[in-house]
């Protein structure tokens, strides 16, 4: 196994997958240190702003083989790598994915959607796909790559999911899903306590019943609150 190692900011499980299809699954997670976008609603900061967060305390590298110990040591039927943006270090990712997958462990991996996929089909067994908003604060050509998104699509493995601030965002929403023909789309709504969370999911309900969409938990915030590593 390649010994380079990736850049990680923290492991942890069994825990639960709290969002998107695959909500309530025992899960384990990788988190991998960077991003290239600085969403204002951003919950985990400590693996990108350096301005409130020291990276040498933060970060650290592993080698894939530890963190596949890691993951064995777990016993769960599926590995989220999140981040950060994870695809920032795809390529030093792929031994790690070649290892889970030949241990029936399936594989989420969760982007922002500005670096297109590179990974043999099979590796990855969902691409849980964030694209960003205006709302998130990041400049349009930072956040918003329609053909990234559209090769997101071609694998047949994505499922978009939008984190939704308030009402505004659903017609931005709509023009990237038509311009690009995505689907399946999943809303989610922003917040990092219970009640912003319920809250959230009455107001965007209807609509995405009205769209076909599908709506989004956290279940995580809704059980343990905004806490990191559970
Ligand atoms: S893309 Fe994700 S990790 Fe990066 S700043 Fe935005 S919310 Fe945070």
């Amino acid at each position: 196994m390649d010994r380079s190692g990736l850049t990680v900011s923290e492991i942890f499980g069994p825990t639960i997958q709290g969002e998107g299809p695959s909500a309530g699954r025992r899960a384990g997670f990788v988190r991998l240190g960077r991003c290239n976008l600085a969403c204002s609603f951003c919950d985990t900061p400590y693996t990108w702003d350096w301005t409130r967060f020291d990276p040498a305390q933060e970060l650290s590298r592993v080698p894939a083989g530890d963190l596949l110990e890691s993951v064995k040591a777990m016993d769960v039927p599926l590995l989220v790598i999140t981040g950060g943006e994870p695809l920032l270090q795809q390529r030093r990712l792929l031994p790690l994915l070649e290892a889970v997958h030949r241990l029936g462990i399936e594989v989420e991996v969760e982007t922002a959607g500005t670096i297109a996929p590179n990974v043999p089909d099979g590796l990855v067994t969902r691409w849980n796909v964030s694209p960003k908003l205006a709302s998130s604060g990041n400049s349009l050509a930072a956040r918003y790559r329609p053909k990234v998104l559209e090769a997101f699509q071609a694998t047949g493995r994505a499922i978009f999911k939008f984190v939704v601030t308030g009402p505004a965002d659903l017609e931005e929403i709509e023009g990237i899903v038509s311009l690009s023909d995505l689907e399946p789309i999943w809303l989610m709504p922003e917040g990092t306590d219970a009640t912003a969370i319920v809250n959230g999911m009455r107001a965007l309900a209807p609509h995405v019943m009205t769209r076909g969409w599908h709506l989004s938990p956290r279940l995580h915030i809704l059980i343990w609150g905004d806490r990191r590593g559970v």
